[in-house]
């Protein structure tokens, strides 16, 4: 069920789970600002997931609540990860599913980074 991005936080939520070390997830990089790990159900050979430390519920909340600093941390982090999984020269893709519409399943922004193959279209018809 796409999940209401105009709610609060809701801290039950998996990836903060994830974040509190109380699920396991297959973790590539960590630092200040954000997480990256597998996603348990990839859709391409790299499918990996960034999300931030903060409590944002989508790209809205954070992009309209969180400070530059924070932002700033995030948008590296997911830059980062592609960096250090060879990704920029044979290129990848970044996705950020957004309520009802995008399909959002997880109420913890995270964005995706598809890789490793050719990724067809950009979205599915
Ligand atoms: P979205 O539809 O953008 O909210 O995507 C949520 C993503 O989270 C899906 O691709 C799921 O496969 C992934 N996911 C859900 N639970 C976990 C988990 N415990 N560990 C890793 N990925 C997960």
């Amino acid at each position: 069920m796409p999940i209401d991005p105009t709610l609060p936080y809701d801290d039950s939520n998996i990836f903060a789970k994830i974040l509190r070390g109380e699920i396991p997830a297959n973790r590539v990089y960590e630092d200040e600002w954000a997480i990256a790990f597998h996603d348990i159900n990839p859709q391409a050979e790299v499918h990996i997931l960034v999300i931030p430390r903060g409590r944002y519920v989508s790209w809205d909340d954070f992009s309209a609540n969180a400070p530059a600093e924070e932002i700033a941390g995030f948008v590296r982090a997911v830059g980062h990860v592609a960096r250090a999984h060879g990704l920029v020269e044979p290129g990848y893709r970044l996705l950020a599913n957004i309520g009802r519409h995008g399909g959002q399943e997880v109420p913890h922004l995270h964005v995706h980074l598809f890789g490793g193959q050719f990724l067809g279209p950009m979205i599915a018809r």
